[in-house]
């Protein structure tokens, strides 16, 4: 720029000089002749180039940027310079977006991005092809126009996001997809889906292995349990010498119905997400006969009390929600040795029904909590063979609680004791008051 302020100048000055020169040669109207003449010329020329220069804008092709003179052609090189470098970077941005486009149409999963207001603003070819799509046509209308999946729509309103949303496909009943959010930027949204039909089959299979396995166990065991108690009550059948063993054989048959009363149960609530009959439960009537229950579990070697918010009740499944509790309960009678404590409450904290079981017994290592709902996973595998355990009985209680969109809570303190707390969510709480219950 101080270059076209210097030309300026110096030819600004060269103009006036002459104009001197003239009128001390000639007269003062010839030199202010010369200094119009100059003037008009000079604005014909900038006019001139302005004109070229909004008839290149309006097709900017850099080989037909006109070269200028004087001033304009500083003007015009670094025009040239600009539109070169815009040139490029818009190349290498075309690039990376194509090689941006090319992964992620070569991703098997579908990519939707969604505005604040939840409108298309692009999508893959796989989510045109799972979801139904077609960018052409529907971007920047609502995903709700297209996906319309009640469990999506509630799982979009309900802006929590953690967790995906698996739905049964409409176009393909034989297809399940997974749909999940992730929010980004200021408000929008990805939506990643993904076929999960195949992971779906083996899991249904394994879990038709399993139930069927069980079941076909289940018959032969109990004619075998059943023929070793009648021989044990069979006066002479057994003699003094191998009742041990006759005693043995009784309690690990008992042991494998259990185990496979427990596979029965987990691989039942594992093949039906959703909860089946949900009603209004009366928690302080359960409670009270959990309490009983665990009395005569304990046999009077525990000092167990119930501490109730009366008329705190919640929806769920009554019979799932006894045996999730029913199995928190029994656990902390299994782990506390005689004359020890356990609590079993039942409270509102943080607007949220818990029912929580804390006991004074042998407690567990940091280090196992994480791993405790596992399947057959236990810290003390003699201690829980001996207690009657199965090793099935906490992931029996994971899976309700997630049919019932509720969580485990885990705390506990090697040798001090430990708390096992069911956390509803509150849309399952119904109301409450306060009563204590001894
Ligand atoms: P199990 O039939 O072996 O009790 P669970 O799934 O109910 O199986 O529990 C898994 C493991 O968690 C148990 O083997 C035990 O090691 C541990 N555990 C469960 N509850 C308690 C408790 N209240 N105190 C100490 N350890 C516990």
């Amino acid at each position: 720029m101080s270059d076209i302020r210097w030309k300026t100048f110096w030819l600004g000055f060269s103009v006036l000089v002459v104009a001197l020169i003239i009128w001390a040669m000639s007269s003062l109207i010839t030199a202010l002749i010369f200094l119009c003449v100059s003037l008009l010329a000079f604005i014909g020329k900038h006019l001139y180039w302005l004109y070229q220069l909004q008839t290149w804008l309006k097709s900017p092709n850099l080989n037909a940027l006109p070269d200028g003179s004087g001033a304009w052609a500083i003007v015009f090189s670094a025009l040239f310079q600009h539109h070169r470098q815009n040139i490029r970077t818009e190349a290498e941005l075309g690039a990376a977006l194509d090689g941006f486009q090319q992964a992620t149409n070569a991703l098997p999963d579908g990519i939707v991005v969604l505005n604040h207001r939840d409108e298309i603003e692009w999508c893959n070819p796989p989510a045109e092809l799972l979801l139904g799509l077609d960018l052409n046509k529907d971007a920047n209308q609502p995903i709700q126009n297209f996906v319309r999946y009640a469990q999506f729509i509630q799982y979009l309103q309900s802006k929590n996001y953690k967790e995906p949303v698996t739905v049964k496909s409409i176009r393909n009943r034989e297809t399940t997809l997974q749909i999940q959010l992730i929010t980004f930027g200021t408000a929008q949204k990805l939506l990643i889906c993904r076929d999960i039909s195949a992971q779906e089959k083996i899991d249904t299979m394994r879990r038709d292995f399993i139930a069927n396995v069980s079941h076909e166990l289940r018959t032969p065991l109990t004619v075998v349990g059943g023929f070793l108690e009648t021989l044990i009550d069979t006066e002479g059948a057994v003699t003094d010498s191998t009742k041990n063993y006759f005693d043995l054989m009784i309690s690990q048959t008992g042991r494998m119905r259990l185990i496979i009363e427990d596979l029965l149960t987990l691989s039942r609530i594992e093949s039906n997400n959703e909860v089946p009959s949900i009603t209004a439960i009366n928690m302080s009537t359960l409670l009270k006969m959990i309490l009983n229950d665990a009395n005569g579990l304990s046999n009077g070697k525990h000092n167990i009390t119930l501490n109730v918010e009366e008329s705190l009740d919640i929806k769920g499944n009554r019979e799932e929600l006894l045996s999730a509790f029913t199995n928190l309960v029994s656990n902390a009678v299994r782990y506390t040795p005689a004359n020890g404590k356990i609590s079993i409450d039942w409270q509102l904290k943080n607007h949220q029904a818990v029912f929580s079981v804390t006991d004074s017994g042998i407690g567990i290592e940091e280090q196992y909590i994480a791993r405790l709902t596992e399947r057959f996973y236990r810290v003390d595998n003699g201690r829980s063979r001996e207690t009657g355990g199965t090793g099935l009985g906490l992931a029996i209680v994971k899976h309700i609680l997630t049919r019932h969109k509720a969580k485990l809570e885990i705390k506990s303190t090697l040798g001090k004791g430990s708390t096992f707390s069911i956390i509803f969510p509150q849309s399952r709480t119904i109301g409450y008051a306060s009563k204590e219950v001894a």
